[in-house]
């Protein structure tokens, strides 16, 4: 498919600040923006987010004090659609950090075809040193304070780092409280028995599988013994790992916050699994020596799954990597200074806002099976998380192909392309 350019553009002030993500993904942006020639208007239209909210969040804690913890909501864009996309929990997130993520989650939706704009969320604090009331509270009052953002035709969280099944269930009894009805599909990620869908905690892991499967493919690489790296052991680390074993890969080190393991001969994602469902992290884990995370990117593999957290390879540390393909199971894992360095050295890279949008597909399937209060069985779901995941890799890399450029532009080209016709199809409303 190629893409004819739509106007002219003008090149925009030049960025520096890459560690800030917002202006790494701008970066990205800046680079497909000028291979479609985009008008400068409708350049400032996508760049710019239709909605930044912060609030305040005052939380009574279990010893009696009051603490405030500040929560954010970025809506990106709507173009598509009702904006979607996840909160986080995390004592570090800015929000320029949420910006960056609502951002992806628009060209994530685009890429997937999927009817919806993107947006992030997220409140600034540390889970594990807070109470489950405590977090109940704290999410209770975020839903609260954003009740006239949220709405299954409006803006449908779901869970990121450090929430989960339990806090949607939460955002959705609270939105239902307000709302005087249940109103299942204001959120996705709940748990199956409150209108969740089957197959959406495994989806991310099942796409970051998928793509590597299809990249595999182009790189005439056979999964068999393939040696595979991943670093994070969480929701997408864990189950990109267990697929990817299952498929026959032979998984070399894993990781989390605690630090990584490394064995050669492979590790046994079946024990691994077992063994943090009991102790909480991998620290301790018999099989394997143990190194630092920073040593994990550059340990020699075919395969590096990075699915942790952003801002993890840079241009100094990919100069260095061992594997031959790199699928960015996390968000933002690579800077933009390190994108010239991969592609120079034939490192194929499967981007973020392609490789983990398994979890935004079927989140859409669980807002379609809620609205239609007909629910799928798991091999449905599977099957059409498959066919969306496999014909967006096909699609990205035919324009990547017909531009000569990488999978992450040619992904942004697909993007930015699809939501800028919309655009234009729909008009300015003045
Ligand atoms: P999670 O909280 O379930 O797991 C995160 C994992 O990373 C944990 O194992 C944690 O110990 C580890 N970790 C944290 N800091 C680390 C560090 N400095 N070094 C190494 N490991 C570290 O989160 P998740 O849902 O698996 O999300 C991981 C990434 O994937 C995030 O970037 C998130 O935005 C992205 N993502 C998640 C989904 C989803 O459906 N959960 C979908 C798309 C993208």
């Amino acid at each position: 498919m190629i893409i004819q350019p739509t106007a002219i553009y003008k090149e925009p002030a030049p960025i520096k600040d890459l560690d800030n993500p917002f202006e790494s993904m701008m970066e990205r942006f800046n680079v497909a923006a000028e291979i479609l020639n985009l008008e400068d208007g409708i350049y400032e239209y996508l760049k710019t987010p239709v909605k930044q909210v912060i609030v305040s969040i005052p939380i009574q804690m279990d010893d009696g004090r009051i603490e405030v913890f500040e929560g954010y909501r970025v809506v990106h864009n709507d173009t598509l659609g009702p904006s979607k996309g996840g909160i986080r929990y995390a004592p570090d997130v800015s929000i320029d950090e949420v910006k960056a993520l609502a951002a992806w989650m628009t060209w994530k939706c685009a890429i997937l075809n999927l009817p919806f704009g993107g947006a992030k969320g997220a409140v600034k604090c540390d889970p594990s040193k807070l109470s489950k009331v405590e977090i109940e509270k704290i999410t209770r009052r975020y839903t609260a304070n954003l009740i006239s953002v949220f709405g299954p035709d409006k803006d449908i969280p779901a869970p990121d780092m450090n929430t989960n099944e339990q806090t949607m269930a939460w955002i959705m009894d609270t939105y239902s409280m307000h709302a005087q009805r249940t109103e299942t599909a204001v959120v996705t990620g709940k748990p199956l028995i409150l209108g969740g869908s089957m197959g959406r905690k495994e989806a991310t892991g099942r796409g970051v599988m998928i793509c590597t499967l299809g990249a595999m493919e182009k790189l005439g690489m056979s999964a068999a013994n393939a040696r595979v790296v991943v670093q994070g052991f969480g929701n997408v680390g864990s189950i990109s790992a267990k697929l990817l074993y299952e498929q026959g890969c032979k998984i070399v080190a894993i990781s989390d916050v605690s630090g990584g393991l490394y064995n050669p001969n492979g590790i046994n994602i079946m024990h691994a699994l077992d063994y943090v469902q009991k102790n909480k992290a991998l620290e301790g884990y018999p099989e394997g020596d143990r190194i630092t995370n920073e040593e994990l990117l550059e340990l020699p593999c075919d395969v590096l799954v990075p699915a942790a957290k952003e801002d993890q390879i840079n241009a100094e540390n990919a100069a260095r990597l061992k594997c031959k393909l790199i699928v960015e199971g996390a968000n933002g894992p690579t800077l933009a200074d390190a994108d010239p360095v991969l592609r120079d050295r034939k490192i194929m890279v499967v981007p973020d806002i392609l490789a983990n949008a398994g979890g935004v597909t079927v989140s859409y399937f669980e807002w379609v099976q809620d609205r239609q209060g007909y629910f799928w069985s798991l091999e449905r779901v599977n099957r059409r998380l498959e066919r969306a995941m496999r014909n967006s890799f096909e699609a990205v890399y035919e324009i990547a192909q017909a531009y000569k450029q990488t999978l992450r532009i040619g992904a942004y080209v697909l993007a930015i392309d699809k939501v800028a016709k919309t655009l234009k199809l729909r008009g300015i409303y003045a």
